[in-house]
């Protein structure tokens, strides 16, 4: 039982630093932050954890931003703008143009996400 303690005690912190990171960070910066207070602390088990988060649904992948991907523990409906150049991904808020919402889908969609891929104020 000290296993699945600690295990679930890892988890909880992975997930605590992904909900208060505003960064949208890839699982190996997840583990960097967190590798200091927890020092036994896999990246095995950073991408474990964040790939059971994507099944719950508790985060989301928001693309592959220089081969990394990059995480969101903000899961209500926005948009990114992702910089190419410093690959800082940015939380916008989510606005589809009416047309697009009221057009009928070929199926039923599960989820919806818009990114804006291009160079950020800092970068320009
Ligand atoms: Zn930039
Ligand atoms: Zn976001």
């Amino acid at each position: 039982m000290e296993v699945q303690r600690r295990n679930s005690k890892k988890r909880d912190a992975i997930r605590a630093e992904l909900c208060r990171a505003t960064d949208h960070p890839s699982a190996e910066e997840l583990f960097r932050r967190l590798r200091p207070q927890i020092p036994d602390l896999s990246l095995g088990t950073v991408y474990r954890n964040l790939a059971l988060f994507l099944q719950e649904g508790s985060a989301i992948c928001v693309g592959t931003v220089d081969g990394q991907d990059r995480f969101d523990g903000r899961t209500d409906p926005h948009a990114h703008f992702i910089c190419e150049k410093c690959a800082r991904v940015i939380d916008l808020p989510m606005l589809l143009p009416e047309d697009l919402l009221c057009q009928p889908l070929p199926g039923i969609a599960r989820d919806y996400s818009l990114s804006f891929y291009g160079v950020c104020n800092h970068c320009a």
